[in-house]
Parts: C-alpha cells; structure tokens; sequence
C-alpha cells in the first residue's frame, strides 16, 4: 500500500436532488426528491431536507410520500445529470489519467499517478482547488476523501459529507476504522451485517480479533479472506480508469424473426447464462442488468436494473432479464436479443446474502427517452411528468410541477432568477411545449479562454 494519501475519492453531494435545487429556486432549502413516481418506483436521491424525515434512497416511493407528504416530488433528468456528470469527470481527468466513475457522481481519482499529488499536503491542496473548480463550473457541492487507499478514501469522503473534505493519514487506518460498525467496510449490507452480529461481531475490530479463519467459516472462502483484509485496512486495488464505460455483454442475431413469447422468453435465459459464464470467466461481478431488444421494424430498445450491489449469479441475471423482458411488447418479432452487465467490480460482492433474497432497486433505468419513468397518469398527461422542462410562448422558461385532470401546472423560472410564480394550463395548450434544461451557471463570456 502506498504510504500517501494521494487516493481521491469525489462524492457530489445529493446529486440528482441538488441540481434540481439549482435549477428550480422555489425548491432550496426544501425537501426534494427524485426517483420513479410510478407504483413501483424507488427514490433515486433526495434532498438533505428530504432525510431529515427518515428518506433515502433506494426506499420505495410509497413509503418517501407517507414520511414527506409535502415534499417535492420529481422524475429524474438523467440526459442534464449527464452533462453535469461530464463537466465534473472533466476536471477530475485534468488531475490524472486515472480515473474510476463509479456513477454519475462519484468517481476515484489517483492522484499520484498525474503527479497531481505525491504528499499530504499536495494532496489536500488538490482536494481543496477541486471542490472549489466543482462548484465554479457546476454550482453544485462535492465532498472529497483522500486516503492512501479506495476503501479509506470512499469512508472519508462519507465522513466529509456534505460539502467537506476529509484527509485521513496513513498509520491511522486502523485505528480509525476499529470501532465502526461493519456495515462500514464495502461488501457488507444489511444481510452480512446480520450474519455477522448473529456471531457476536458489530465493530471492525472485532472483525480482526475474530481472525481469517472465523470469518472464512461465517462467510465463505472469497467473502471472508476479503473482510478480514478490510478489517486490517489492507486494500491493495488500484484505481482503474474508465471501469464504469465497460460492460460484459452477449447478443444474438436471429435470420428469421422469433414471434413466440415463450420463445423469446427462452433465448433472453439462454443469453443471461452465457453473459453470465463470460462474467464470471473475467472474474468479474456487475450490478446493472441491461436487456437489448431489436425488434422486426429495427427500433432497438433497451432496458436496465441496478441491483443493491455486484452479482455473477445466474439466477439473479436471469430474474432480472426476465423482469426487463416484461416490460418489452416484442408481438410484431424481434431480429436480435442481447444481455448485459455493467457496473463491474472485481472485489467483494455487495452482498451476497442480500443478493439471493431477492433485494434490488428497480425503476432507474439508464436511458429516460427509452424508458419514460412509469406514470400513475393517462398518457396525454405523461408528457409533462413533473420535474421537467417547459417553455411557454408568453411565460418563458419554467418546469412542470404538476398534471392531472387535464391540466399541468408550471412554475415560471430559470437557475438565476428568483422563485417564480405558478400557472395552470391545459394538457393541450399550443403555447406549451417540452424545452431543454437550462444551463446551471450562466456563461460569462469575459471568463473563458
Ligand atoms: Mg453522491
């Protein structure tokens, strides 16, 4: 292990949530969250307002409505999240070839090999110019952890939150880590939390006085050897660049177009295997299932499940496909079917327990103009799902607050200006129509270059 803590891990505070606060002034400082509005759906982020009633995410988002009736409550932008996401991952590779998103708004940074970094100090200064670029170019807060390792620097940037910076020195892991629960350490959820508290172990330490062979037996060969290391804060693994763009995946053309159901249904398991013998031959585990469907007109979609956490189970590939399959009307054919994996890890799995009992987040797909978030309304009224963009002929600039009974109600305003008013429409009214998200820090020409 390297003997500086010269390992950045960036966390953008409340991501999705906050650059909704930023784009909508009506909604700082309230409780916001954003996820699938439809029956099923999950809350992806929510506002710090937001958690102070008990709301996280990944929580179902019946439950988030009886916790926060009165909170804001929007579907995700995922294309806006993007550019954002790109202007943060920009400024994170002009420190370092090595850089490692782990979602849109987290990444790992080595510092070291940029020659960014090489000390404690170059290190914090790195971090502090950082946080400080982040907000200029974006607005939006990030909190950052600097470690002389992944695991280390994940738990300072945690530590860190919200809008902070946390430098742990090296020599002081483990002491640190000792008395912290083991839900602490990547790899252990709320199942292998549970397992381990049934064997009397709740703290990091008593992870380590437990020994390797005790943990082996609790948890299993790979499990246990890589939690016992944890515990003694030995983590070797390097910040690999570009992990999150990269994906195992398998697909099959077929000459005449597969019209049965059943039939469909057999090649997409079939697929799930087979992505699944290649995951597991590259030592791999992933946590986003992505089915792909080409159907007889050549209109390609696809369809995504994050898991809680990394898988190379084939039953749970195999579930998830199946559930993507569900939501795919294939009746006029379909010329090619393909399974995927991304997301991949190469340590730990998230948790295996967990895994097998079925736990998931579902509902956040990757790609929003391919999967509209599920809307409880008809569909004349899914277009103006709340959250997003608008642009009236007289008003301007403003986002959908709300829709139903034929109408949709807009709030008038932009990243800059005040809190703006709100007014009713109906669904149908020409002046009305769908508008790109506006930028969240105004261009100021005199500062580029
Ligand atoms: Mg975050």
């Amino acid at each position: 292990m390297r003997t500086a803590p010269t390992i950045l891990h960036l966390d953008m505070d409340a991501f999705f949530a906050s650059v909704e606060q930023a784009s909508k002034p009506s909604l700082r400082g309230k409780a916001v969250i954003v996820g699938g509005l439809g029956p099923r759906g999950v809350v992806a982020t929510c506002s710090y307002e937001a958690r102070v009633f008990g709301v996280h995410s990944a929580m179902p988002m019946a439950q988030a409505r009886r916790l926060a009736p009165n909170a804001a409550y929007l579907v995700p932008r995922f294309g806006f999240y993007r550019t954002i996401s790109e202007q943060v991952m920009g400024l994170l590779r002009a420190l370092s070839p090595l850089v490692e998103p782990l979602s849109l708004d987290e990444a790992f940074v080595d510092l070291e090999a940029g020659g960014a970094a090489w000390d404690r100090e170059s290190a914090r200064l790195v971090g502090v110019k950082l946080r400080a670029d982040i907000r200029a170019v974006t607005g939006l807060t990030g909190s950052v952890g600097l470690a002389a390792s992944k695991m280390l620097a994940k738990i300072a940037s945690e530590q860190a939150k919200p809008d902070g910076l946390v430098l742990i020195e090296p020599g002081t892991e483990r002491a640190l880590l000792g008395p912290m629960p083991v839900r602490t350490l990547p790899g252990v959820g709320p199942a292998t939390g549970d397992h381990l508290r049934r064997a009397g172990i709740t703290t990091v330490e008593e992870i380590a006085e437990a020994g390797e062979d005790e943990l082996v037996r609790l948890l299993g060969k790979a499990h246990g050897h890589a939690l016992y290391a944890m515990a003694l804060a030995h983590d070797d693994r390097p910040v690999v660049a570009e992990r999150e763009t990269k994906s195992v995946s398998v697909e099959d053309t077929y000459d005449v177009d597969i019209h049965d159901r059943l039939r469909v249904g057999l090649e997409v398991q079939r697929l799930a295997d087979r992505c699944v013998r290649r995951l597991r031959g590259a030592g791999l585990s992933g946590r986003t299932i992505v089915l792909k469907v080409r159907r007889y007109d050549f209109s390609t979609l696809t369809r995504s499940e994050t898991l809680r956490g990394p898988t190379d189970d084939p039953a749970v590939v195999r579930e998830a496909a199946a559930r993507l399959l569900e939501s795919v009307d294939t009746t006029g054919g379909v010329r090619l079917l393909g399974v995927g994996v991304s997301g991949l890890a190469d340590y730990t799995q998230e948790d295996l327990f967990a895994q097998a009992a079925g736990e998931r987040v579902e509902g956040l797909a990757e790609d929003v103009a391919d999967e509209p978030v599920r809307e409880e309304a008809g569909p004349a009224e899914r277009r103006w799902a709340a959250g997003i963009d608008v642009r009236h002929a007289e008003y301007g600039h403003g986002w959908v607050q709300g829709s139903g009974l034929g109408r949709v109600t807009v709030r008038f305003e932009t990243p800059d200006s005040e809190p703006g008013r709100v007014r009713t429409f109906r669904i149908d009214d020409p002046a009305l129509e769908p508008a790109d998200p506006l930028p969240l820090v105004a261009r100021r020409p005199e500062l580029q270059g």
